[in-house]
């Protein structure tokens, strides 16, 4: 063993760590992050340990540079490490999610400044601009060109020429404003009994270890309030927090509730935080100078130099799931981490998962985590009132979707100006478009899978690879002019619908199509909260999160939707989905309800939403599982084989199938074709590995695929605890 070798990780999707010489650097601690050569280009890694390789010093090529930052912490890198052997992901892969910011690295660009000369020369001609100029500087200081531009109102020339004359200096300087630190002495909204009861559980684990904890509240029972409580304990004592939600759409109004409670804005991180911002939170993160971190899944591989509390809202929402590149469930790899920072976790949620549920003991399994219940609202008498239209004897008119009742329900809301919600969980105009004359369906060319119909973008598009088409005149496959039909509905249909119903009310869609943005969102969100928009007509976006004090009515237009296709977690995810869209009504004194159109009253989804009763629902769930031998009572891996050759494809899962291993308690289903058997240009088989809980299943996999070459051209992914069966 050659000891002054490092064994580094490196920000690529390998699987084995290399070997480097640690030249003139000396002593390099585990977690150091380093830039090495690999072929012809450098690339950014991280420290493991001692070089374990026997490969002689002479060959080893020596490290570029190291960072100048504090190398991550060590049990940072073991959660990476313990990360990677859960996903069966290259740890490269992982330590890429780690280093998304190369830039971070490197110490932050000096910015250029102007300021006034002084004394100001004499001969210079005053205009009105350049006074302009003159007095924002002589209040602020320094300022970026970009924000003399904006806050004084000239053009670039302005600047210039003021240079050119003497009148203003350009200086370089280090931009980087302090983050400003959360008022832990601001005082919240007095807690209600239940809440004080769990907020001291939550806050008493602060310092003291790992623990779990399932924060299980009905919609409007204050559970922000509640943990918001324990995020004030951990910056007390000066750890970090970080705060995983589902979907960005959701972070502006959490945002604000953040703000009011402690008078700054949390740190955000998610896909529409820019590099620049990025750049300096994932410095500051590092450093231990931010506190609190609020984001999306992403924010989970961010490196806290002291993190002291994790909490994972609305944990049950599969999005927490990622489904490329490394295939990782966030909620899960949080409690890995918080296990391995030892310190709490919080997992928030109205309709907990039915693996937390089993977590906190409800089945009589193993219990993991510590369950905290709010089982009441705060600002309102009751939970909405959830009835049904059975759409078998009380059905829409011909080519509408909305049943009468339903229709009187919404009238009823307009004429005394409160809010209603429509929820139909489909974008677009209309899921299937077809030939009137010959039954041809519009299909994807790259995927096995319609062509969505958007007529507000006047376009077809595959929900699945994005492709798009205009909308054709004829048909196709037999000529006809004129002949294509929508068939069913989408939300830009339904506001057809209620633009036809109601002419006078003021409607909106809320959809990924029409909410493209965080501004668009937040846009949105306010003119509803003050009362611009009668009727929201919305798609999953609609959901969750949103606090309308005046929204009283949530009609669901079709609640048997999600039913359909039955994959393993169909009825758990449209109850949870009903029960959160239900929860958007009445959440203050205004009382609410929510009805649900369905042709199937008597199913147990819809039957427990109707009484009311959560844990009805999640008994008969819990039976139908083990019954079945389904997570989270076994476990599942699956194994995805995709290549554009079908032949290479189906020799490829033969080679495997071939291969397979025999153990006790282990099944092994397939290799099949893919219930979505062409995507993105690709065909698709399947397997699925089920085992008891008590067989390592990473093991058997990884037993498996060793002893298999597969060609290049045949693309192998594994996902360990499967959400997606497609
Ligand atoms: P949940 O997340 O459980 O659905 P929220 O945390 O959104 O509930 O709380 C619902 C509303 O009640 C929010 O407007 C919140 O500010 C308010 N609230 C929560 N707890 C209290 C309390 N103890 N006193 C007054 N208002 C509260
Ligand atoms: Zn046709
Ligand atoms: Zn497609």
């Amino acid at each position: 063993m050659v000891n002054d070798s490092v064994s580094v990780a490196l920000a690529m999707p390998l699987l084995a760590a290399y070997d480097y010489h640690v030249g003139d650097f000396g002593q390099l601690a585990r977690g150091t992050i380093v830039l090495v050569p690999l072929g012809r280009n450098f690339v950014y890694g991280i420290i493991l340990g001692p070089g374990i390789n026997e490969i002689p010093r002479t060959k080893l090529r020596p490290i570029k540079s190291v960072s100048r930052l504090a190398p991550l912490v060590p049990r940072f890198v073991d959660f990476l490490e313990k990360m990677s052997a859960w996903t069966l992901a290259p740890l490269g892969s992982v330590v890429k999610m780690v280093l998304s910011q190369p830039d971070a690295l490197l110490p932050p660009p000096l910015q250029t400044i102007y300021r006034p000369v002084m004394p100001q020369p004499d001969a210079a001609r005053p205009t009105k601009a350049r006074e302009r100029v003159l007095d924002l500087l002589q209040k602020a200081g320094g300022l970026s060109a970009a924000e003399i531009r904006k806050s004084a109102g000239v053009s670039a020339s302005v600047i210039t020429t003021m240079v050119n004359q003497g009148l203003l200096e350009a200086a370089k300087v280090n931009l980087m404003t302090p983050v400003a630190n959360p008022d832990l002495e601001l005082a919240g909204p007095e807690l209600t009994e239940d809440q004080r009861r769990a907020a001291s559980v939550m806050c008493s684990s602060i310092g003291s270890g790992f623990a779990a904890f399932l924060l299980d509240g009905v919609t409007g029972s204050g559970k922000t309030e509640t943990y918001l409580e324990a995020v004030r304990s951990a910056l007390a004592v000066g750890q970090q927090v970080l705060i995983l939600l589902p979907e960005i759409g959701m972070s502006t109004s959490w945002r604000n509730r953040f703000k009011a409670r402690f008078g700054v804005p949390p740190t955000e991180w998610h896909s529409e935080i820019g590099p620049a911002s990025k750049r300096r939170a994932w410095r500051a993160i590092q450093k231990g100078e931010v506190q609190v971190v609020v984001g999306a899944r992403s924010a989970l591989f961010l490196p806290f130099a002291d993190l002291g509390l994790i909490i994972v809202d609305e944990e049950h929402e599969q999005s927490f799931k990622q489904e490329d590149q490394v295939i990782y469930q966030a909620r899960d790899m949080a409690v890995l981490r918080a296990s391995q920072e030892g310190c709490p976790i919080i997992l928030a949620s109205a309709t907990p998962s039915l693996e937390s549920w089993v977590n906190a003991g409800m089945t009589g399994e193993k219990q993991r985590y510590q369950r905290l219940v709010l089982p009441n609202r705060v600002m309102a008498a009751a939970l909405p009132e959830i009835s049904a239209i059975d759409l078998r004897t009380t059905p829409p008119d011909r080519g509408r979707w909305l049943a009468p009742p339903l229709i009187e329900a919404l009238q009823a809301r307009l004429d005394v100006g409160e809010q209603s919600l429509l929820f139909l969980n489909r974008r677009g105009y209309a899921p299937l478009t077809m030939c009137g004359a010959c039954g041809h369906q519009l299909a994807c060319l790259n995927c096995d899978s319609w062509m969505v119909a958007h007529r507000l973008a006047g376009r077809l598009r595959c929900h699945h690879c994005g492709y798009e088409m205009r909308p054709p005149n004829e048909c196709s496959a037999c000529g006809e002019s004129d002949s294509m039909l929508a068939c069913g509905p989408g939300v830009e249909r339904l506001a057809e619908e209620v633009l036809h119903r109601f002419p006078s009310a003021r409607f909106a869609v809320l959809s990924s199509d029409t909410m493209g943005s965080l501004k668009a969102s937040e846009m949105f969100v306010q003119s509803v909260i003050d009362g611009d928009v009668d009727i929201i007509i919305g798609t999953q976006m609609a959901a969750k999160g949103h606090h309308f004090p005046k929204l009283t009515l949530v009609g669901v237009v079709d609640a048997d939707l999600g039913l359909a296709g039955g994959d393993l977690r169909a009825a758990e995810r449209t109850f949870q989905m009903l029960m959160q869209v239900a929860g958007r009504a009445g959440r203050e004194s205004l009382p609410g309800v929510a009805i649900l159109q369905t042709l199937q009253p008597e199913n147990p989804v819809i039957s427990a939403l109707l009484d009311g009763d959560r844990d009805e629902f999640l008994a008969y769930e819990v039976a139908a599982r083990q019954a079945a031998g389904m997570p989270p009572f076994k476990r599942l891996a699956s194994i995805v084989l995709s290549a554009s050759d079908q032949e290479r494809l189906h020799t490829a899962s033969d080679t495997l199938a071939r291969a397979a291993p025999r153990f006790k308690g282990v099944d092994i289903f397939g290799p099949t074709v893919a219930p979505l058997s062409f995507l993105r240009g690709k065909h698709r088989t399947r397997i699925l590995i089920r085992v008891e809980k008590s067989v390592d299943i990473q093991q058997v996999v990884k037993s498996w695929l060793e002893d298999v070459k597969l060609p290049t051209s045949v693309r192998l992914n594994i996902d360990i605890d499967p959400y997606s069966f497609l």
